[in-house]
């Protein structure tokens, strides 16, 4: 794999750095209500304005139409992003044209501007080479520190890689390393959980794992369908009928690449999907007609607690079982604290990300205590998947 630049080697003092961000957070009434994407920018800003550069953000928020609508307008999070910084954000109206590079000639060395929303220029999404000169035309250096985005082509993301001398942010980098470290040259054993809902939306990623890792453990939702798909009933639980032949075909790939897939032997069942329904443990081959898997059981705990001992790496995604749901997330966090303890004891490497992963490892307590959590949902995702990342491939160097 090409390296990339990073901050290390970037000229920076007295230069325009267009920096691509993703300030694309949840907010209510105005008001950000998670600030977890606004704080791991803050130190390539913080290193960008420390060594005399006008830091110039640029982020996409929502999903407008193609034009300028209020509701999509990044300028509430010019004065969030400033009360997190501790230092003054100021704002222009527009990304590209006069209005930019107005306030761009405005500013002083060290300071920040953050720019409207590209995606109110239909440019951004096609990654359209006119915008992406006019944007070029407002930066001497090009930034990117956005990783949650990089699995988009567009205009802000890849096109100005090309078209300015292009570096990894810190958080950027930090997520390839970590990703890197977990899958292009890992310490083996290397185990990977892929929990959740459904195969369909995890063919990819098994399919890519299955010829990486060492072990392949299989939780939620999902795992109902390979215990399916080896001829156990499972009652009303979620089970994809029609993902059964993929189902075997995952199982035959395993056992060709030599990797060891684990499905659940004992899972708990309720005959309600609500929290605190009545329950009872069994075994897979002992599930009624009239009851649904919502968790895997003390069994399958035990034994996925020995895999991860026996594992160096462990790259995590989707739940055990349905963990929104009370007494349902019991094996999710048992198995959770059990990678935590190992990766504290410094046995394990442990990786996790992909959107309800971070919601519930964070549920058992255990999110600070993995060696990296990813926050990027859909780019995580899709380099598990073994896909190249756009925004990363036009960083290399
Ligand atoms: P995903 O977005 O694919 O990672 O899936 C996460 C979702 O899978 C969560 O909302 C869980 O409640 C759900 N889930 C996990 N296990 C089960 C299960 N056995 N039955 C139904 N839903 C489940």
């Amino acid at each position: 794999m090409a390296a990339f630049k990073t901050l290390d080697s970037a000229d920076l003092a007295g230069k325009r750095v267009l920096v691509r961000v993703d300030l694309n957070v949840p907010m209510e009434n105005g008001r950000v209500t998670d600030a977890t994407r606004i704080d791991s920018i803050l130190p390539t800003i913080r290193e960008i304005s420390g060594k005399g550069a006008k830091v110039i953000l640029l982020a996409h928020f929502g999903r407008p139409k193609g034009g300028p609508d209020k509701e999509n307008s990044l300028q509430p999070l010019a004065a969030a992003l400033s009360a997190h910084l501790g230092a003054p954000v100021a704002f222009a109206d527009d990304c590209i044209g006069d209005v930019a590079a107005s306030a761009i000639a405005a500013m002083k060395a060290g300071s920040v501007l953050l720019l409207e929303n590209t995606r109110f220029h239909k440019g951004e999404e096609k990654n359209d080479p006119a915008f992406v000169a006019e944007l070029a035309k407002l930066g001497d250096v090009y930034v990117n520190d956005a990783f949650s985005a990089a699995h988009r082509a567009h205009a802000s993301t890849e096109g100005l890689a090309h078209k300015l001398p292009a570096y990894a942010g810190r958080t950027m980098q930090q997520e390839i390393e970590a990703i890197s470290a977990a899958l292009e040259s890992p310490k083996h054993p290397v185990a990977a959980v892929v929990g959740g809902a459904k195969v369909s939306t995890k063919l990819e990623l098994l399919g890519n794992l299955v010829k990486k890792v060492d072990i392949l453990i299989i939780g939620g939702g999902m795992a109902n369908t390979f215990l399916a798909a080896q001829g156990k009933h499972v009652g009303k639980s979620l089970c994809e009928k029609d993902m059964l032949d993929t189902a075997r075909s995952i199982l035959e790939a395993g056992k060709a690449a030599n990797c060891t897939i684990c499905l659940p032997v004992d899972v708990v069942v309720a005959k309600e999907f609500k929290a605190h329904a009545a329950n009872r443990v069994v075994d897979v081959d002992h599930v009624a007609d009239d009851e649904m898997i919502l968790d895997a059981g003390p069994k399958s705990v035990v034994e996925v607690e020995r895999l991860f001992e026996k594992a160096k790496t462990l790259v995590w995604n989707g739940p055990f079982g349905a963990f929104e749901l009370q007494p349902f997330d019991a094996a999710t966090n048992a198995a959770a604290r059990k990678a935590a303890d190992l990766t504290d004891a410094g046995a394990l490497m442990s990786l996790a990300g992909g959107g309800d992963t971070v919601s519930a490892l964070n549920q058992a307590g255990v999110g600070e205590r993995f060696s990296y959590i990813s926050t990027a949902g859909g780019a995580f995702l899709e380099w598990l998947e073994g896909k190249a990342l756009p925004g990363v491939e036009a960083l290399r160097a």
